[in-house]
């Protein structure tokens, strides 16, 4: 059975008192939960990693990166390097965020070696990727997902599989407050499962789990959810206030 994961990424949200109070409600509603083959994990700002693991020790919400730089270490002033996240105990980094595609840069090429640095360090990645609204008008969302999957992570063996988790995120329903319906999210996580199994085999499409993001909230959450090929979602406005993540913790 594959793990189902509701992880919230919280883009550059919350200070410091924010990350403190935000933790402390979600420890109140997560504990409760019946939380079987489900994780739980939230991303706050590289400068809020600390305290937020330690806020968050022996409970079961998991602190992880929104990014990393792919230097092991020197003149990249204003990047932060995989051994200094594994430093202070974060084991996993979300990799390739649309945001951090477009507004910053990140290439295939540039992703492919933050994911040989991440899995060098021994991180596990959720690696994000999807179409643009342009590409899907035009019929070519399989095409460039495809292409977006290759470059990136397509030289590695079928066992790296073990330390990644994908997220299929359309950018047109990024912070759009437009969702994917089910059956588009389904589509393509089926779609996913096939690229993989045909590059590599049926266990490792079968294995790995596959997330969705895009204006996930209370009300859709369920219905995305239940798509068979769909194992969670990555949720940005939504993870901000602990009713609605909790609300979409519980619709998995
Ligand atoms: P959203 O963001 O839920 O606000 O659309 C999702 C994401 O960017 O991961």
């Amino acid at each position: 059975m594959r793990t189902k994961i509701v992880a919230g990424n919280w883009k550059m949200n919350n200070d410091k008192d924010a990350t403190k109070s935000l933790l402390k409600d979600l420890k109140k509603s997560v504990n409760n939960l019946p939380l079987k083959n489900t994780r739980v994990i939230v991303a706050p700002t590289f400068v809020n990693l600390s305290s937020a693991i330690k806020r968050t020790k022996k409970t079961e919400i998991e602190v992880v990166a929104q990014n990393m730089h792919q230097a092991k270490n020197g003149a990249f002033t204003g990047e932060i390097s995989a051994e200094m996240l594994k430093s202070i105990g974060v084991e996993t980094v979300i990799l390739g965020h649309s945001e951090r595609r477009t507004l910053f840069g990140e290439t295939d090429a540039i992703l492919a070696e933050k994911v040989d640095t991440a899995l060098g360090n021994k991180m596990e990645i959720i690696f994000c990727f999807g179409e643009l609204l342009a590409d899907r008008k035009s019929e070519n969302h399989f095409k460039v997902v495809e292409s977006q999957l290759k470059k990136a992570l397509f030289h590695l063996e079928a066992a790296a599989f073990k330390n990644i988790v994908l997220a299929y995120e359309p950018v047109w329903a990024i912070g759009t407050g437009e969702t994917a319906s089910p059956e588009q999210a389904q589509e393509m996580h089926a779609f996913i499962r096939k690229v993989l199994a045909e590059k590599y085999n049926q266990n490792t499409a079968l294995a790995v789990s596959i997330l969705y993001g895009g204006s996930v909230k209370p009300a859709n959450a369920e219905e995305i959810f239940s798509k068979p090929d769909v194992d969670g979602g990555l949720i940005g406005g939504a993870a901000l206030k602990a009713e609605d993540f909790t609300a979409i913790i519980k619709a998995i």
